[in-house]
């Protein structure tokens, strides 16, 4: 089993931006100062030196690696967040068509996504959990798919509830595109699956400011010619993300966190078991407290991100929340839409810093019986 670096002397929960290993931390710093090899600063080197062309090819190349991604899908590093490709995304996939593109509703985050696409064309809402209050994701034969649409849009976790996909929805037919902000990384999947993945970095691969975009290479081919040329995907795949001046200092965390992962982990197969490992040790911890903490997803679409839980009153969550940082425990405090509790447990979250919490949600307990 491995055993990740601890993330940092306190135990970071933080939803995002989240926790990054500590070595990552400490190669980011030296970099601060001077790059390895190159008498610079990484916030003092062009954007066209060959320098930031390696670290631009090693980003893509470690992304490629860990998630075997074949040639015939273009890999970009985007600003704007994983908002601006709920815009990018219609845009250049649906505006002009007169197909439909439909999006599963299923929670805060997927939610949002649907009002830019409806400026670019016909939208079918395939399913939406916004009724019962986003607890539970979707069953196979509750969507209500188009079988010639333009793409089906999903979230591969949402980050607010909870929530996570543990199979891939849609139709084989269907291109499939998805936002996997909050699990890129956690997990394999198989990209061939899908004709488009964004995920934003400030999760799983560094800090916020860029964005990963995977495309298969034939959407390029029906982009409409009216965009504004930052909005449109050609111009950054032709530029190999360097068609203007690109986030430098985040594609260099993201490269040393991608390149962190290939030095620690054999494959994204013994990330995803550590994942398991500590999603499980914590919801157990919520499960054996006798109604104390409660989770809030439903068990069979429990994520292993962001383990959301509530207790008996807004005021004894606050406590526990302020409690916990004290104890050097941060990060706990739920969505501000929602309220409740949030541990998210991205991949520098350690197996230690999961049982630190679970130690300290027994001994609050206690207390408060
Ligand atoms: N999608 C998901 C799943 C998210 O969790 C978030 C933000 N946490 C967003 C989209 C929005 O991302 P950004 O702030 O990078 O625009």
């Amino acid at each position: 089993m491995i055993t990740l670096q601890k993330t940092t002397s306190t135990f970071n929960f933080s939803p995002g931006p989240g926790a990054l290993p500590l070595v990552v931390l400490e190669e980011t710093r030296q970099a601060l100062e001077r790059l390895p090899n190159v008498p610079l600063s990484i916030l003092g080197i062009g954007h066209r030196s060959p320098w930031f062309d390696e670290i631009l090819n090693e980003a893509e190349s470690n992304l490629r690696s860990l998630l075997n991604i074949p040639t015939s899908y273009k890999i970009l590093f985007l600003q704007g967040g994983s908002s601006l490709q709920f815009s990018m995304v219609p845009m250049n996939l649906l505006r002009g068509s007169n197909r439909t593109a439909d999006y599963i509703v299923s929670g805060y985050w997927s939610a949002k996504s649907v009002p830019d696409a409806q400026r670019e064309g016909n939208v079918r809402i395939a399913w939406d959990g916004s009724a019962d209050g986003f607890m539970r994701l979707p069953n196979r034969s509750e969507l209500n798919l188009t079988p010639d649409a333009a793409y089906l849009h999903y979230i591969s976790n949402e980050t607010v509830e909870g929530l996570q996909f543990n199979s891939i929805p849609g139709l084989p037919n269907i291109p499939l595109v998805c936002d996997m902000s909050s699990d890129f990384l956690s997990r394999p999947f198989d990209i061939n699956r899908y004709a488009l993945v964004y995920a934003h970095a400030q999760k799983n691969l560094g800090p916020s400011g860029v964005t990963v975009v995977i495309l298969h290479e034939d959407l390029l081919a029906n982009i409409p010619d009216n965009l504004h040329t930052m909005l449109d995907y050609r111009p950054h795949v032709l530029k190999r993300s360097n068609y203007n001046t690109p986030p430098v200092f985040s594609i260099y965390v993201m490269m040393l966190v991608t390149r962190w992962m290939l030095r620690e982990i054999a494959s994204l197969d013994e990330m995803h078991d550590l994942n398991k490992q500590k999603a499980e040790r914590l919801y157990q911890s919520i499960d054996e407290s006798e109604g104390f903490y409660r989770g809030r997803a439903a068990i069979q679409n429990r994520s292993l991100m962001n383990v959301v839980f509530n207790m008996a009153s807004p005021q004894l969550e606050a406590e526990f929340a302020q409690e916990a940082q004290a104890n050097g425990i941060f990060g706990l405090a739920g969505h501000r839409t929602l309220g409740g509790l949030r541990a998210s447990l991205y991949n520098a979250v350690t197996l230690e810093a999961v049982d630190a919490l679970c130690r300290f949600m027994y001994r609050f307990h206690r207390r408060h019986r």
